[in-house]
C-alpha cells in the first residue's frame, strides 16, 4: 500500500524535491522563459531516487500528485505581478506501469499508466475553457465557473458570496465574457495497439486520450508514441446514462521512439548471431527458403519478396532531393494463386507489417482521411489509413484494385515520396508513410486470358502501377507437372499440419508419423522467424554504397536494351525507373548479406528479377514494350488505334457514320483482328473520341479534336 499523506504534506514534500538545487535551477529557467515554455519534464526514476514513497503515490494518485507538484512550483516562481502555471510531467514511468491497451482494467483506473502505441486518429487543436467568467445581466458582477469535462457549466444563481445579487438562475441572465475567461488548447487522439503486439491476425484495440496545452498539437496520425497519465473513466451516453464507462487516458507526457524499430531487441549476443549468419554463403537462399514454405514455387517472386523485406537506400540529397529506397511489389494474379496467403505471411514477416484491403471499411482507406464526425466532438478529426500506420514498416495491400477514389488518387504520393498530404476543411497535413508496398491484384476480368496481352488485362492505372520495382503476374493454367507437383506440396502441408495436433503422432495407426514429418521438413522456415525479424531490423543499420563494377553492370544492361528501342519503328523497351527499381534491388541484396558494398553478383541477381517480370508483362510478340505498363497502351496499339480514327475519319458518312462491320474488314488489311477493332472502337467511344449515331454506327465526336 502506497503511503497516504495529506494535500498539504504532499505539497511540501514536492517544495523539497524541487529545491534541489538542479530542479530549482530547471523551474526558473522555465519561469524566465514562461509562457513560451510551460513544462517542466522529470524522470521518474530522479522521483524515486529522491524518495521511494512519494515515487510510488505518485503512480497510485497521479492527479494529486501531480496537481500537488504544480502548486509547489507555483509557490517557488509566484512574484507580485505574474504567477505562471507550470505544467509537471513525468517521463520514462517504470516497465510495471507499462500496460497493453488491451489489458487495461478497472483496476488501472486513477493510476499512472504508461501505454505504447500508433496514433490512429487527431482532432485539430482547439482551444476548451477551463474558468469561465460570467456578467450577471440584472446587477453587473463578475462570476467565475471552473469548467471540467465537456458539459459547458453556468452559474446557478449570482452568489452573494461574490458580491451578487443573490437571484437565481431563473430570475436573471448571465454573460458568457469569452474575452475574459481562461482557455487552453486541447487535442483529442485515438491510440491503438502497435501490430507487432498482435497474434493471430486479432483487431487492435483503442484507447481515446486527451492532450492539453503546450503538448496539443505535436501529436500526428501515424506516430508511434509512449504515451504517460491518468486513467480516467467517462461515462457511456449523452442523454441517458449508462452505467457502463469508457476509458480515456488524460495524457501527462509524450516519449517519442527514438530508434528505427525500437520494439525489436537486439541483444550483443543477437548481433553475434546475426553476423555470423551474414557470412554463410547461401543467406538468401535461407531467407527465401523461410518465405511462405508452405506455398510451392514461386521461387523468384519469393527472392524478391526476401529483397523487399530489406529495402534500397533513401537518399537525401545535396539539393534537397529525396529519393526512395523502399522496394513496391505488385502481384496480379487468378484467383486461388496464394497471393493472399502470401501477403498475409509478409505481414506477419516483416518488421511493422501489416495486412490490409482496398476494399478496407474505414473513411480513411489506405492513406487518410479528415473527417467530422462523432470522435471530434466537432472538430475534424485527421485519421491515418494503413499506409500511414505502416510507417517505415511494410504494407500488404490486398485487393489493390478495389481501392476507393480517394485513394487512387493519394497513393502515387505515398508510393513515391513516402508521404500523404490531406487539404480539406480547415486540415492541411502531410503524414509520413515511408513504407513498402506489397500489393496483390485480380487481372480486370477475373482471370487471365492467355490470348491477350497481359498487360492489358491488368486493372490498375498505368500511373500507380509504373511505380512498382517489380510486377509479377501468377496465371493459373491446367499443367499436369506443375499440378502434380502443387497437390502433392498442399496435401503433405495438410497431413503435417493434421500430425502437428498429435501429441503422440507415434501412435497414429499404420502410419509412419516421424519418417513423414522428417520427410516434410522443408516445410518448416529455414530460418526462426524471431530471427529472421532481428536479421532484417539489424540490416537497416547498414548502408551500402555502389561498387564501380555494380554501376557498370548496370549502366550496360540499361543501355542494351534502350538500344533495342532506337529504330524508328520500335517501342520503348524499358525506363530510367527501372533503371532505379535495379539500383534499389542490388543496395536490397548488399544489404541481405551485410555487405556495405554492392558488388556486380548483387547487380546480376536485381537484373535477373527485372528481366523475369519484364518478359511477362511488357513485352508483345517477342518485342520489349514498357509502354504496356508505362501508359498502358503498347506502340503498336498506339499504332492501331491512330489507323482506327482515320479509318472512321475516311469512311464515315455525314449522317449515319460508319458500320463496325466495315471497319472490321476494311482494318483487316492492316492487320487488325475483328477482336481489336471492337476493343479499340470501345476504347475509343469511352474516350469520348467516336460516338455513335444510330447503334452499330460510329463517327468522329469532332474534327477539331482530330487536328
Ligand atoms: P488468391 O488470394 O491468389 O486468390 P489464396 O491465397 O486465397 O489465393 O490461395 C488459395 C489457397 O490455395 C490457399 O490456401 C493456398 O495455400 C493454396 N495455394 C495456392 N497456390 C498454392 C501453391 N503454389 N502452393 C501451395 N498452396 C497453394
Ligand atoms: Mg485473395
Amino acid at each position: 500500500m502506497p503511503k497516504e499523506y495529506t494535500s498539504e504534506d504532499l505539497v511540501a514534500i514536492w517544495e523539497e524535491f524541487l529545491g534541489g538545487q538542479e530542479m530549482r535551477h530547471k523551474v526558473n529557467e522555465i519561469a524566465d522563459f514562461y509562457p513560451e515554455v510551460r513544462s517542466l519534464y522529470v524522470d521518474f526514476a530522479d522521483v524515486e531516487m529522491h524518495d521511494p514513497d512519494l515515487a510510488n503515490y505518485t503512480l497510485a494518485k497521479p492527479t494529486v500528485s501531480v496537481q500537488s507538484a504544480e502548486e509547489a512550483m507555483r509557490r517557488m516562481v509566484s512574484h507580485a505581478l505574474t504567477s505562471p502555471y507550470i505544467h509537471f510531467r513525468i517521463r520514462n514511468l517504470p516497465r510495471d506501469s507499462r500496460i497493453d491497451i488491451r489489458k487495461l482494467r478497472a483496476k488501472h483506473l486513477e493510476t499512472f499508466v504508461s501505454v505504447e502505441g500508433l496514433v490512429r486518429k487527431a482532432t485539430e487543436v482547439r482551444p476548451r475553457v477551463t474558468v469561465a467568467e460570467f456578467e450577471c445581466m440584472r446587477c453587473g458582477a463578475r462570476l467565475f465557473v471552473e469548467q471540467e469535462g465537456m458539459q459547458f457549466r453556468e452559474p446557478l444563481e449570482c452568489s452573494k458570496d461574490e458580491g451578487g445579487c443573490g437571484r437565481g438562475s431563473g430570475s436573471t441572465r448571465f454573460r458568457l465574457l469569452t474575452e475574459k475567461s481562461l482557455f487552453v488548447d486541447t487535442q483529442k487522439v485515438e491510440i491503438q495497439e502497435p501490430p507487432e503486439g498482435l497474434r493471430g491476425g486479432s483487431q487492435p484495440e483503442r484507447l481515446v486520450g486527451f492532450v492539453e496545452d503546450d503538448i496539443s498539437g505535436r501529436i500526428s496520425p501515424g506516430d508511434r508514441l509512449i504515451i504517460n497519465g491518468m486513467l480516467k473513466s467517462h461515462q457511456k451516453g449523452t442523454q441517458t446514462k449508462s452505467t457502463l464507462f469508457d476509458l480515456t487516458l488524460d495524457i501527462n507526457s509524450i516519449e517519442y521512439e527514438e530508434h528505427e524499430y525500437e520494439e525489436i531487441v537486439i541483444t550483443p549476443e543477437d548481433e553475434m548471431k546475426i553476423r555470423q549468419f551474414a557470412k554463410s554463403p547461401d543467406v538468401l537462399e535461407k531467407i527465401v527458403a523461410s518465405i511462405s514454405p508452405t506455398i510451392y514455387g514461386y521461387l523468384q517472386e519469393k527472392e524478391a519478396l526476401a529483397l523487399q523485406l530489406f529495402g534500397g537506400v533513401s537518399k537525401e540529397m545535396d539539393d534537397g532531393t529525396h529519393i526512395r529506397g523502399d522496394i513496391h511489389i505488385a502481384m496480379i494474379g487468378d484467383p486461388g494463386t496464394a497471393k493472399s496467403q502470401i501477403l498475409r505471411y509478409m505481414a506477419m514477416l516483416a518488421p511493422r507489417g501489416i495486412y490490409t484491403s482496398g476494399k478496407s471499411a474505414s473513411a480513411a482507406g489506405l492513406t487518410a482521411a479528415a473527417v467530422k464526425d462523432e470522435f471530434g466532438e466537432g472538430r475534424w478529426t485527421l485519421e491515418a489509413g494503413a499506409l500511414v500506420l505502416a510507417d517505415k514498416g511494410l504494407a500488404c495491400i490486398d485487393e489493390l484494385d478495389k481501392m476507393n477514389d480517394q485513394d487512387r488518387s493519394s497513393i502515387h504520393e505515398s508510393l513515391e515520396q513516402g508521404t500523404i498530404s490531406v487539404a480539406k476543411a480547415g486540415i492541411t497535413a502531410t503524414l509520413q508513410s515511408r513504407c513498402a508496398v506489397l500489393g496483390a491484384a485480380n487481372p480486370k476480368y477475373g482471370r487471365f486470358d492467355e490470348n491477350r496481352n497481359i498487360a492489358e488485362q491488368i486493372d490498375l492505372p498505368p500511373a500507380l502501377l509504373s511505380r512498382f520495382d517489380a510486377i509479377f503476374t501468377m496465371t493459373d493454367r491446367p499443367d499436369s507437372v506443375y499440378d502434380q507437383s502443387v497437390a502433392s506440396h498442399i496435401l503433405k502441408v495438410h497431413r503435417r499440419g493434421e500430425i502437428r495436433l498429435h501429441e503422440s503422432p507415434e501412435k497414429i495407426p499404420d502410419m509412419d508419423a516421424r519418417a513423414i514429418m522428417s520427410d516434410t521438413e522443408i516445410l518448416v522456415p529455414a530460418m526462426d522467424i524471431e530471427f529472421l525479424r532481428k536479421y532484417v531490423a539489424f540490416s537497416k543499420r547498414i548502408t551500402p554504397v555502389l561498387s564501380a563494377e555494380a554501376m557498370s553492370t548496370l549502366e550496360t544492361y540499361y543501355v542494351t536494351i534502350r538500344k533495342l528501342g532506337e529504330g524508328e519503328e520500335s517501342s520503348v523497351p524499358i525506363t530510367a525507373r527501372q533503371l532505379e527499381a535495379l539500383i534499389r534491388l542490388a543496395e536490397s541484396s548488399a544489404r541481405a548479406r551485410l555487405s556495405v558494398i554492392v558488388t556486380a553478383e548483387d547487380a546480376e541477381r536485381a537484373i535477373k528479377i527485372v528481366e523475369y517480370y519484364l518478359n511477362k508483362v511488357a513485352s508483345e510478340g517477342g518485342r520489349r514494350d514498357i509502354d504496356l505498363i508505362a501508359t498502358g497502351t503498347s506502340r503498336s496499339q498506339r499504332e492501331q488505334i491512330y489507323v482506327l480514327r482515320s479509318l472512321v475519319q475516311q469512311l464515315a458518312d455525314e449522317r449515319r457514320g460508319v458500320s463496325l462491320e466495315e471497319l472490321i474488314q476494311k482494318a483487316a488489311s492492316d492487320n487488325i483482328t475483328e477482336e481489336r477493332v471492337r476493343a479499340l472502337v470501345k476504347r475509343l467511344s469511352d474516350a469520348g473520341e467516336v460516338y455513335s449515331p444510330q447503334p452499330g454506327y460510329y463517327k468522329l465526336a469532332s474534327e477539331e479534336r482530330m487536328a
